[in-house]
């Protein structure tokens, strides 16, 4: 090539790992700096109970047919899986209810459908179905959703239905969450057609079967197997290696040369390439915006209790109100078959919290599983317990992807969530090309 270029990219999570290889594949030269003593990021493991499980993200969107494609590629074609069907529960200070399964966004798409009566009441249905009654109305992008859909549907249905999905994916509240940003062009939708009808819509356009998809014995393997591939292309990737500083230098006569700072060492590169959380990434570089650090802590139960073998609550739960602690239950057993063959009879539950510090849930934990699965848990059935806290649970957009000549955000630095949307931006990707 013309010109190969020395880069460094900060981080060894999924959008790191992919810009690098994409990097490496233009023939220039890489270096990955990693602050953990393994790569993944929040896509790496755990060790529960004996079981490598997934510490962060356990599935990916099957959207767009992206992260399924890449996985081909990198040979886990075979491992592919799909989620149980059990459909998700919610669990509310007065009742626990099915998620009805005709629904997008927690929009019920059959709005008196026998599943979407018995969560909301006759009342609550009545009122969602009206939706289609009301006269359209114009609704800009930047409107909160939660606003939206409660002048559309009603505050049952979005209290019991849209609150507890909205708050699962985007970590935060629904009339917090700007209607466009929940799915772009919604807010156009909804104008022309209501808010049931786009959903509707939505629903129909997403391929058949399931919406997620995970790996047979982890998506974590999914990471591992993208540094394979970027070593094998030439990368290399440093772990135990935490970025303190990045500083810029533009030597007379000479192209901008930019040294990142390790306590172990310096390193010089022509580009660099911000893959780590937009905390960190705005703490090293000054002109990267600040953005609001939301944490989130995953708690995961290994339980002797057989009383679960007859999956009480499906897949999983979402709370609602102040019912626990907890914001969400995934019974992984339930979930997801090689889970469950991987620890026969023993039961794998994660349970998902907001937090503002890294505070120790582990007093909570069989509470509030107990709460939520509807089964009394004693302490003493818990076989092992690992809590993790993540930070930048909800990442922002960044205004400037290339804050300073040579610097490029990718992944949550830029504010892009889930797998699904970082290999969709990264196939677009013109990085080092
Ligand atoms: C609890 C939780 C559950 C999730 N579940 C899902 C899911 O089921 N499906 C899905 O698609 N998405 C899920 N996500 C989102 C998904 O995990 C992220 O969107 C994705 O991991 C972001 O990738 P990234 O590479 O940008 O950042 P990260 O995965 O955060 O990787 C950043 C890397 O930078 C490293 N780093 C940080 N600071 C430094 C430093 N100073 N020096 C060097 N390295 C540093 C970190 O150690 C890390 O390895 C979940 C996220 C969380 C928090």
């Amino acid at each position: 090539m013309a010109d190969p270029r020395r880069w460094i990219v900060i981080g060894a999570g999924p959008a790191g790992l992919l810009a690098a290889r994409r990097l490496a594949a233009a023939g220039h030269q890489v270096t990955v700096l990693e602050a953990e003593d393994e790569v993944g990021g929040r896509v790496s493991r755990i060790r529960v109970d004996g079981l490598d499980m997934d510490a962060g993200a356990e599935s990916f969107a099957t959207r767009g047919g992206y992260v399924e494609a890449l996985a081909r590629e990198l040979g886990l074609g075979d491992r592919l899986v799909t989620p149980s069907g059990d459909p998700a529960w919610v669990v509310t200070a007065e009742r626990s209810f099915q998620m009805p399964r005709a629904g997008w966004l927690g929009v019920p798409t059959a709005s008196l459908s026998r599943d979407v009566v018995k969560a909301l009441g006759w009342g609550g249905a009545l009122r969602a179905a009206a939706d289609r009654f009301l006269p359209p109305e114009p609704v800009d992008p930047e409107d909160s959703l939660g606003e939206v859909a409660r002048r559309r549907l009603g505050d049952v249905a979005v209290d019991r239905l849209m609150q507890p999905v909205v708050s699962g994916i985007f970590s935060r509240p629904i009339d917090e969450l700007r209607i466009d940003a929940a799915a772009s062009g919604l807010a156009a939708e909804v104008s022309d057609v209501g808010l049931v009808k786009a959903a509707k819509r939505r629903r129909a356009i997403a391929p058949a079967g399931s919406a997620v998809m995970g790996i047979d014995g982890g998506v974590f393997h999914l990471t591992q197997a993208l540094a394979a591939d970027a070593t094998r292309r030439g990368v290399r990737i440093e772990t135990g290696q935490v970025v303190a500083a990045v500083t810029h230098k533009q030597p007379a006569h000479k192209k901008a040369q930019w040294q990142v700072v390790t306590e172990q060492s310096k390193w010089k590169a022509d580009e660099v390439v911000v893959a780590a959380s937009r905390p960190v990434a705005a703490a090293l570089v000054p002109q990267i915006e600040r953005a609001p650090d939301k944490q989130v802590a995953l708690v995961t139960l290994s339980l002797d209790a057989s009383e679960l073998n007859r999956h009480p609550r499906g897949s999983g739960v979402l709370a609602v109100g102040d019912v626990t602690r907890a914001k969400a239950l995934t019974h992984a057993s339930a979930k997801w078959a090689w889970v469950a063959r991987e620890a026969p009879s023993r039961h794998m539950v994660r349970l998902s919290y907001n937090v503002n510090s890294r505070e120790d849930l582990s007093g909570y934990a069989v509470a509030d599983a107990s709460r939520l699965l509807g089964v009394e848990l004693k302490d003493s059935q818990v076989r092992d317990l690992v809590q993790v806290t993540w930070h930048d649970a909800a990442p922002t957009r960044a205004g400037n992807r290339e804050p300073a000549p040579g610097l490029h955000l990718v992944g949550a630095a830029a504010g892009f969530s889930g797998l699904a949307a970082i290999v969709d931006d990264d196939s677009r990707s013109t990085l080092g090309s």
